[in-house]
């Protein structure tokens, strides 16, 4: 039997060093440690890694620490626009939804079309009218804000006018952010704060899933690379299960977690060295700031990024959960 394994991370950006205490580094750390408890769970009980990837990412939106579902940032305009994929790495069966506005779960709202429609992305008022013929729970948009996330947009806009920033970047904000007592161990104005988790199950069998509000100050109607199927999600048991968090469009334009399957399926790269060489030297060539993480079919795990941090966790059935967010 594959030694089964479970990933996830939730952003990638700046550490804001100066206003980090040990309860706000505790908090994500616990937050992540009791998901990954979840999910390991889960895998010891023989469940397929596509349902172990759909209910961390679902637990992970839940979460207001995160940037998706509850807690996700804001548009330029104060609205929620929402994206998630998953895909499933048996079949390469996938599903996507972009610019969700009341869905209370994206990536249950990205499963049924993978599962219960010919489609693989829909978007805006169609995807919510799908997930509502569906029958998944809607909320009005309030349930997604949080106050701290409608300050990071009216920050952003005082200082930058039309300037979009990842979820957890920012090191020039950090005075400011000192006084937001909600702040977190990586800068909440400048990280990546998209979320995503990786399993292989005890079958070999891999997923992915991602899910995500986005940049905040995006313009309305902006899609990142989380919903697009190669950019921010992939999965192939032949070679990888991939979900990136990090600057959409550079994810987009080096199609990134589909480089890291190519890597190793062309040119015979290892797990490990595929996904540094996407994340360590294509991206920032491209200017992409971010990470990811990645299993195999072998039960492998890789979790690079190239900013200061990432928050980001692994478990197996039997060991404890190991969470990390620095270098
Ligand atoms: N990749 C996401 C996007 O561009 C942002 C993130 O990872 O935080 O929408």
């Amino acid at each position: 039997m594959t030694q089964a394994i479970l990933a996830l991370h939730g952003g990638a950006g700046t550490i804001a060093r100066q206003r980090m205490t040990a309860d706000k580094e505790r908090a994500y750390t616990d937050a992540i440690a009791a998901i990954l408890d979840r999910g390991q769970a889960l895998l010891a009980e023989g469940a397929a890694a596509l349902d172990v990837v759909t209910r961390v990412v679902e637990l992970l939106e839940d979460c207001p620490l995160f940037n998706a579902g509850h807690g996700a940032v804001y548009t330029s305009e104060a609205t929620h626009e929402l994206d998630a994929a998953i895909m499933d790495g048996r079949t390469l069966a996938a599903g996507a939804v972009a610019g969700v506005r009341s869905v209370r779960n994206p990536v249950l709202a990205a499963r049924a079309v993978m599962l219960d429609s010919p489609y693989v992305l829909l978007a805006g008022e169609g995807a919510d009218a799908f997930a509502r013929e569906r029958g998944l729970v809607l909320v009005d948009s309030a349930y997604y804000g949080t106050p701290e996330r409608l300050e990071q947009l009216r920050r952003m806009q005082r200082e930058g006018g039309m300037k979009l920033a990842l979820d957890h970047d920012g090191a020039d904000r950090v005075a400011q952010a000192a006084a937001n007592s909600a702040s977190a161990p990586l800068d909440p104005d400048s990280k990546h704060g998209t979320v995503g988790a990786v399993a292989c199950d005890v079958h070999g069998h891999v997923a992915a899933a991602s899910s995500t509000g986005g940049m905040t100050n995006k313009r309305p109607g902006r899609i990142g690379d989380t919903p697009i199927i190669g950019a921010g999600c992939y999965a192939n048991d032949r070679t990888a299960a991939v979900a990136a968090t990090g600057t959409g469009e550079a994810f987009m334009r080096g199609v990134a977690a589909y480089d890291v399957s190519a890597l190793m399926e062309y040119a015979g790269l290892s797990l490990r060295q595929a996904c540094e060489r996407v994340i360590h030297e294509k991206m920032p060539a491209l200017r992409g700031s971010g990470g990811l993480v990645a299993v195999n079919a072998r039960g492998e795990v890789a979790m690079p990024f190239n900013t200061e941090g990432m928050y980001r966790g692994e478990v197996r059935p039997g060991s404890a959960p190991v969470v990390s967010i620095y270098r």
